[in-house]
Order: C-alpha cells, then sequence, then structure tokens
C-alpha cells in the first residue's frame, strides 16, 4: 500500500483510503472521494454529488485521486448490508459500458434492484435497518407447489443437441435452430440439469416472461428437483420493487441456482454459471431502448465467452446475425429439424386480398375457415398488430383528420368502454376527448379510418354471437395480472377467437388452437428500416406457429396484398433458411448488416434546424477523426436527416448514421467522437444519444 494512499492532512483522515465512485449521472467520471479502510471493491457508498446525495458503487480504489486531493469529499457513508458486487461482474458491466459508450455508472446502478439505489430506502423515518434487513423481516419467499411433470423421452435431435452442449468445453456459442414446437425448452431444461448436477448455475433469459408463466412453471417443477426448493429465481420487470430485490439477492447470495429472466437479468450478480440460454434470440425485445442501447443477446455471448462457458441462442427464425455466425463457423448450429410431438406444420394459405370484397377487413376465405373450426370446437386466433379502435379518425366531407397536436402522428381512436371513445397519441401519451363535430368544417359525420383490435373485436362479437371473443393487447392487460388471467382463460377452453397483437404471438403452447388468421401483416412490409421483412417474417412464423401444435391439422390464413413478396412466399413453405439465404444475399450486397456494423447518433430540439446543424457539426468532427485515424475506407459516415416521423412531444427529432467494415476501427472512433461530442457548445439546445448496433434505424 503506497503511502499517497493515505490522505494525511490531519490525524483523522490518515487511515482512509481513495474512493472511486461510479454514479448513474451522464457525466463520465471518474468521482473520487475518500472514505474508511474497510471499503472495498463493489461495495455501495452514499456520497454527495452537486447538490445531491446519491448512492453509487466503488469500481477502484485509485493511489491518488484524480484531482486536487483537497477537493476531494467524504463518503456519507458505506452501505455493507449485501456482500460486495464481484471483480468479474464489475468486469462484465466495463464491458457494456465500453461497448455501448456510457458511463460505467449508467451501467451499474441501474442494473442493481431499485431498493438498493434509491437513497429514500436508506435514509428518513421508514428506513430503519435498510432493505434489506426490512426485507428478512419478512415472511420467506412464497413458493409456487411444483407438480411433479413426467418429461418426454428426447429425441434423436434433442439428445445429441443437448450432448453437444454438455461435451462443450469452455466457450462455445450454439445456434439452437429449431421450427416451433420441435422442443426447444426441453433442450434448455437437459442442458440446465446438466450443469446444475456439475455444481454449475444456469442463467436463462427469455424475452417475456408474464406472458408465459407455463414456462415458469415448467422451469420450476423440471429443476427445483435438482436445483432445491427455492433454488430457481425469476426475475422481470413486471415484479414488484420488493419482489426483485429478494429474487436478486438469492442470485447473489447463491441461493438461486437457475435465475430466469428478461434482458436486465444478463447482468444478475453470478459468478459460478456454467450455462447462458438465450431462448428466441431474435426477439427485438433483448434489445434495451433507451438509457444504455444493450443487447442481451450479444452480451450474453461476451459474458459467455469471458466466463469460458456454453452460451445457447434459440430460435426458429434466428436473427441474420446468428444465423451468419453459424454460416461463418463461429456458432455451431444445433438443428430441430422436426415437432417433437408428431404432428406436421399447420398449412399456409395466402388470401390475395387486392381482388376481394372484404367483410369489416375479413376475407371470405378467412371466414369460412373460422366457422369450419369453431363448429369443430376449436379455437381460433386472429393476429393483428395495431392496438386501439381505429388508427386514426375522419370527417367524411373534409377530410380532417385527426392528430396529435405535439407530434407529427394521427391520434388513434380508442374505445373505452361500449360507447364511449377517446382520441390517443401512442407517441407522446396525449388524450383527448372525440369532438362532436368536424373541428374544420363543423360536419358531424366522422368516421374511423382502418381497424385495431378493438374494432376486430367488436366485429367478431357480432358476426360469431355464440363465440367467446377476447382480446389480448397492451391495452386489455395493463392491470398486474390480467395478462396472466387472459391467457390462462385461453388455455382453459374458455375462449373460442382471440384477437391479439404480438403479445398473443410468443412462446405459447395452446393446445386447441387450430387456425391462425393474420391481418394487415403488408403494413409492417414496406417500412424504410431494413430489417422490416426479417422482422416479419420472425413474426409471421411465430404467430404461425401458434396453430395445430397439439392436433397437426393447422391452417395460417394470411390476407395480403402483395402474396409475390419473398416474406409471403417463404412463409408458405416455412422456408426459414430459404428466406435467410435471400436476405442474406441482399444484405451482402448492401453491405448492410450483419456485413458491416453500424451506430446511429440521434438528436432532438426544439427546432429540426438545430437538431441538424448539431448533427452536421457531429459529422465534420468525426470526419476530422477518420483523416486522423487514417479510417475512411473502412467507415462511412452518411448524412444526417430527420426521422420520418418527425416531431414527438414538440421535439423534432433526426438522425445520423455511421457504417464500418471493421469494428474495432468503428469503437475507436466512436470513443474519440464521444469526448469531442460532449464538449460541443450547443449540448444545452439539443438532447442527443449515441447507439451502437441500432436495430431499427
Ligand atoms: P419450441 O420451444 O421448440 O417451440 P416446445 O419446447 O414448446 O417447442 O415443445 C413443443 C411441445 O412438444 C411441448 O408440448 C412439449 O412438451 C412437446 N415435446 C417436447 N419434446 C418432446 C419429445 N421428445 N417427445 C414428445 N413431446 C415433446
Ligand atoms: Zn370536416
Ligand atoms: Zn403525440
Amino acid at each position: 500500500m503506497s503511502d499517497s494512499r493515505h490522505f494525511s492532512s490531519d490525524s483523522e483522515t490518515s487511515t482512509e483510503v481513495w474512493i472511486r465512485v461510479a454514479l448513474d449521472v451522464p457525466v463520465e467520471g471518474p468521482f473520487d472521494y475518500r472514505g474508511p479502510q474497510d471499503v472495498v471493491v463493489g461495495d455501495r457508498v452514499i456520497v454527495s454529488f452537486g447538490r445531491r446525495k446519491m448512492i453509487g458503487l466503488v469500481v477502484e480504489l485509485p493511489s491518488t485521486p484524480g484531482c486536487d486531493p483537497s477537493l476531494v469529499k467524504h463518503v456519507e457513508s458505506v452501505l455493507k448490508d449485501i456482500p460486495a458486487l464481484s471483480a468479474s461482474w464489475l468486469k462484465f458491466a466495463r464491458f457494456a459500458a465500453d461497448y455501448y459508450q456510457r458511463p460505467l455508472g449508467e451501467v451499474v446502478m441501474p442494473a442493481l434492484p431499485v431498493a438498493l439505489r434509491s437513497l429514500s430506502a436508506y435514509q428518513g423515518k421508514r428506513s430503519a435497518g435498510g432493505p434489506v434487513a426490512r426485507l428478512d423481516q419478512r415472511r420467506a419467499p412464497k413458493l409456487k407447489p411444483t407438480e411433479p411433470s413426467a418429461p418426454p423421452s428426447l429425441n434423436d435431435a434433442q439428445q445429441h443437441a443437448v450432448q453437444v452442449i454438455g461435451d462443450s468445453l469452455g466457450f462455445q456459442a450454439f445456434l439452437l435452430y429449431g421450427v416451433t414446437g420441435s422442443g426447444k425448452t426441453e433442450v434448455y431444461l437437459h442442458a440446465a440439469a446438466q450443469t446444475l448436477a456439475r455444481g454449475k448455475r444456469v442463467l436463462m433469459l427469455v424475452p417475456e416472461i408474464n406472458l408465459t408463466p407455463q414456462f415458469e412453471q415448467s422451469l420450476r417443477a423440471r429443476l427445483e428437483p435438482v436445483a432445491g426448493v427455492g433454488g430457481v429465481a425469476v426475475l422481470h420487470s413486471a415484479l414488484s420493487d420488493g419482489e426483485r430485490l429478494r429474487a436478486w439477492l438469492r442470485a447473489q447470495r447463491g441461493e438461486a441456482r437457475v435465475v430466469l429472466g428478461t434482458r436486465l437479468s444478463i447482468f444478475a450478480p453470478m459468478d459460478d454459471i456454467g450455462l447462458i440460454v438465450v431462448d428466441e434470440e431474435h426477439d427485438p425485445s433483448y434489445k434495451q431502448q433507451d438509457g444504455l442501447r444493450y443487447s442481451a443477446r450479444d452480451l450474453a455471448v461476451w459474458r459467455g465467452h469471458d466466463l469460458g462457458i456454453p452460451v445457447v441462442l434459440g430460435s426458429a427464425t434466428p436473427s441474420l446475425e446468428s444465423w451468419v455466425h453459424a454460416e461463418k463457423g463461429n456458432y455451431k448450429r444445433l438443428d430441430l429439424p422436426a415437432r417433437a410431438r408428431e404432428v406436421n406444420l399447420p398449412s399456409v394459405r395466402l388470401v390475395d386480398t387486392r381482388r376481394l370484397k372484404m367483410e369489416h377487413g375479413l376475407s371470405v376465405q378467412l371466414l369460412d375457415a373460422m366457422r369450419t373450426r369453431l363448429a369443430n370446437r376449436e379455437q381460433v386466433l386472429i393476429f393483428l398488430n395495431r392496438r386501439g379502435y381505429a388508427p386514426a379518425l375522419h370527417c367524411t366531407s373534409c377530410g380532417w383528420v385527426s392528430q396529435c397536436p405535439r407530434c407529427t402522428t394521427f391520434t388513434v381512436l380508442h374505445r373505452m368502454t361500449p360507447g364511449r371513445h377517446q382520441l390517443h397519441c401512442h407517441h407522446c401519451g396525449f388524450q383527448q376527448r372525440v369532438p362532436q363535430a368536424c373541428p374544420d368544417c363543423g360536419d358531424q359525420d366522422m368516421q374511423p379510418i382502418g381497424r385495431g383490435t378493438q374494432r376486430i373485436e367488436e366485429h367478431l362479437g357480432m358476426l360469431f354471437p355464440e363465440a367467446r371473443v377476447a382480446r389480448i393487447d397492451a391495452d386489455s392487460t395493463r392491470k398486474k395480472g390480467s395478462a396472466q388471467a387472459l391467457f390462462a382463460s385461453v388455455h382453459a377452453g374458455e375462449v373460442d377467437i382471440l384477437v391479439g397483437t404480438q403479445m398473443v404471438a410468443k412462446g405459447h403452447d395452446f393446445a386447441n388452437l387450430g387456425l391462425v388468421g393474420v391481418l394487415n401483416a403488408d403494413a409492417m412490409l414496406f417500412s424504410q428500416d431494413f430489417r422490416a421483412p426479417e422482422r416479419l417474417f420472425a413474426q409471421l412464423m411465430q404467430v404461425a406457429g401458434r396453430a395445430g401444435r397439439h392436433t397437426g391439422h393447422g391452417e395460417v390464413i394470411v390476407q395480403t396484398g402483395y402474396p409475390e413478396q419473398s416474406v409471403y412466399q417463404a412463409l408458405l413453405k416455412h422456408d426459414y433458411s430459404g428466406f435467410a439465404r435471400h436476405t442474406m444475399n441482399e444484405r451482402e450486397a448492401a453491405m448492410l448488416p450483419p456485413f458491416s456494423h453500424q451506430a446511429l447518433l440521434s438528436a432532438e430540439a426544439r427546432e429540426l434546424n438545430v437538431a441538424l446543424d448539431f448533427l452536421q457539426a457531429a459529422r465534420d468532427a468525426a470526419h476530422t477523426l477518420l483523416v486522423a485515424q487514417q479510417t475512411e475506407a473502412v467507415i462511412t459516415l452518411y448524412d444526417p436527416v430527420p426521422l420520418r416521423i418527425v416531431r414527438v412531444d414538440n421535439m423534432c427529432r433526426a438522425q445520423l448514421l455511421v457504417e464500418a467494415t471493421h469494428r474495432p476501427a468503428l469503437q475507436s472512433l466512436l470513443r474519440h467522437w464521444m469526448s469531442a461530442l460532449n464538449e460541443h457548445p450547443d449540448l444545452r439546445r439539443v438532447r442527443w444519444q449515441l447507439e451502437v448496433d441500432p436495430l431499427e434505424i
């Protein structure tokens, strides 16, 4: 220990050390403090920062502070209510911060349960003992009774996959490519049990948990016998703060041998992990869309690499990124080519809507098929990725269309209660009563344009008065527990026709679902985003995969005005690999990801020009760096452009795309670029953000 660790102007401070603290503030540190000698890296401390007090994480004990020692403040207190976060956890967080170009504090602090990072949990009247102590006074976690279930014996393809995963020594990424219903879950469960038997722990990521309690239940039932009662902890955003804290602590203390969670769980505080599983690895919800914009899937691969363990990425429609890794041999592909139960994949029919007269947006073909299935006591799913009653309201005499005053978008008509409607903006949350008469011409004949899930639900109720119709979308499931309740009623056979958005497409094993009807898929086809067809294909395959999972006589009817499009043609044949090949060739020819790497700088300001000017200046700065680093040949800077929906909540938005054929060169540019931008004089007038590997551009 060098003497400079001790700041010794008076005797009291001679037992103190320098402490470097990561804080959740949008400023690059370091933030140095001094404090007692028993502080270790990974402890949390309460410090004052500016005029505020906040909780931060000790990330270093430097031998000298980064600024004038006489200015360095004392920490207020050191929190020792939980064990220190480990060095390997911090290393992982550091990687994420560096890669995504964010301050370390913005990574480590949000990764902790709220109670462990909010000051109010430790200060004030009701904080006695801190949140951890208060937690322990309460009853032990309520454990679901787990029914013993007889697992199916694995088929050859599953067995092979489990064995190869188990045999892997050290790091290996696997792409478990299996059609919907091929039994990927069985592979995860066996691989997990294997890992537990070797004394290691398992981290399993899923896109959403609250939607698939089935999955959680079978995981508990199957793994708790190996992991011990309470050995499975579940982490997702629908938990209360207390529930999350409890599960997180069980993970950190090693009581939980299996952690099942959504994207944030990639930061679960576990060191002796032996296996990471990412189910539905292509799912966009693995991408965090604000703050630290990370991909939990990508971080899973990095963490697995760092820990030297296998990582299993599973999907019926892998992301092009993972597919190309497998093609290049970076990832090992494991195929489950057939459905695990002896059932066929559903047959797919395209109904060309160009030549049809539709009834409330539903074709005769679809309605006939619905009648047949309902008569046969099978369930029907109508998939429409558009919530609300209708995408807009318009005046039939002058053409006025309902628009958000704060955004350049239409407001969506919503039915609040029967007969009572409102206009909602899906971008800023603006809400308005439906005007009695047209604001422009006074005419009272105002009509909805198009259809959302509510309107389809209403029509179906009229068309099939005997059928029990239910709707599952973000609106019908706002209340905690309501999604589970709705899904449970579908599983219990209390619903005949289910209308839903993408919420219903994922992961559900509806035993009695015979028919899936897809409405308005074309809306996604012609988006500017080059990933739109990939996303549409994945979504269609997912939702199609809900049909006939147990009977094998499932049918999917897709209504489209563009049946010749490659997405639909591939869907007809369930041909992911053909679609992937086609898309890969297109991407390679255009040098788009995964054949290049992107970063997106976005800016918003009250006036569009301010945002564009900022981006132009940023572009100039980047160009100067490219010249200095001699990387012009591998990095392309595009021009700043306004976003399609340019104004949201009265802020005008623009973006600048950077594309590189060489990832390290891009990372190096971004590092220098970010420090340059942090000193830009316009910073008070623009909000800006960098996104590495953006998913939507
Ligand atoms: P995926 O996740 O690939 O879509 P699931 O894991 O949900 O598929 O499995 C689909 C169905 O097949 C489930 O009902 C599951 O219990 C069943 N299943 C899985 N493996 C087998 C097997 N080897 N034999 C019989 N049924 C199986
Ligand atoms: Zn009018
Ligand atoms: Zn708005």
